[in-house]
């Protein structure tokens, strides 16, 4: 009887070291690696308790200059699935990332996102319409110009289109939770679509439809809500003398009141036209890791500052 019981336990404890190995493994949530912080949000809500999310841009950094250090491309290394959105730094670095951690499985989110070409922002015609550029269909190529607006992540529409991507490249990942990835996605998509029509009724009525920013971040916001940015930043750049001399021209006659900046970049050309026309400053965060909650507020402070 004791013998029989001692069996039993090896047998139990061989049996239970090993379906704990293999189910150790299946419940380890899967390491994410996405390059800036608005994509944690999106990755974690479609990936619930079954994704570890880290971006390579940390809060505060600036990814149009950002370059991976090296405990990042350490961590990198030991990635299941990266999430690409279109940033610089991963056009400049992504043979090496690449060479890090051949065996991740690489989401494209930005597939079928029409995107908007940095030409576009520099056009000197204020006539024309944003929204006949909106109802352009993408044509299912792959747009490669290394102009183009990388800021997708500002657009909830634009977002369902990343989402849905990602969607796809996690239950290729990890089949056995497609259900729960399913249920995930739809809850997102309605928070995306509530979010949406929210921002929609909040900016309908507005005194003007212009706003001045140092870092034109929000071209794809502007682009679905009918507004239009004004960029102090000159191809990334601060204004020289003569542009500052045009933009406070500029200013004057649309009647600008606020001046938006974001938490990563100099203010000092925002801070001096802002005196001269006499203009606030104000903070907007296009890179906030709350992503839902950081919309919800850029659109209640332009709905405030456009309506004054
Ligand atoms: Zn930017």
């Amino acid at each position: 009887m004791k013998h029989y019981h001692r069996m039993s336990v090896l047998i139990v404890a061989f049996l239970a070291a090993t379906t704990l190995s293999m189910s150790v493994k299946a419940a380890e949530p899967l390491q994410v690696v996405v390059s800036i912080p608005p994509q944690i949000y999106v990755v974690q809500q479609l990936g619930g308790e079954r994704v570890h999310v880290i971006s390579m841009v940390p809060e505060g950094g600036l990814p149009h200059t950002y370059e991976p250090t090296p405990q990042q491309m350490k961590q990198l290394s030991m990635a299941d699935i990266y999430v690409r959105i279109g940033v610089e730094f991963e056009q400049a670095w992504w043979d090496k990332m690449s060479a890090a951690n051949p065996r991740m499985h690489v989401i494209d989110s930005t597939k079928g996102v029409n995107f908007i070409e940095a030409s576009e922002h520099h056009h000197e015609d204020e006539g024309e319409t944003h929204e006949a550029e909106g109802d352009q269909h993408e044509n299912g190529e792959a747009h490669e110009h290394h102009g183009r607006d990388p800021h997708i992540w500002v657009s909830p529409r634009l977002v369902k289109i990343q989402v849905e991507n990602i969607y796809q490249g996690l239950i290729a990942v990890d089949p056995a939770h497609q259900s729960a990835y399913s249920a995930n996605k739809k809850a997102l998509l309605t928070a995306l679509d509530n979010l949406d029509a929210d921002i929609q009724t909040q900016l309908a009525n507005l005194k003007t439809r212009k706003f001045m920013i140092f870092h034109p971040a929000w071209a794809y916001f502007a682009r679905d809500y009918h507004l239009e940015e004004i960029p102090v930043e000159i191809e990334g750049k601060e204004p020289s003398a003569r542009e500052m001399a045009e933009l406070m021209k500029l200013a004057d006659q649309e009647q600008v009141r606020v001046i938006f900046v974001q938490p990563q970049t100099s203010r000092r050309s925002v801070d001096t036209i802002a005196k001269q026309i006499g203009a606030r400053v104000e903070v907007l965060d296009p890179l906030a890791a709350n992503w839902l909650d950081n919309m919800r507020y850029v659109s209640r402070v332009l709905a405030e500052t456009l309506s004054e």
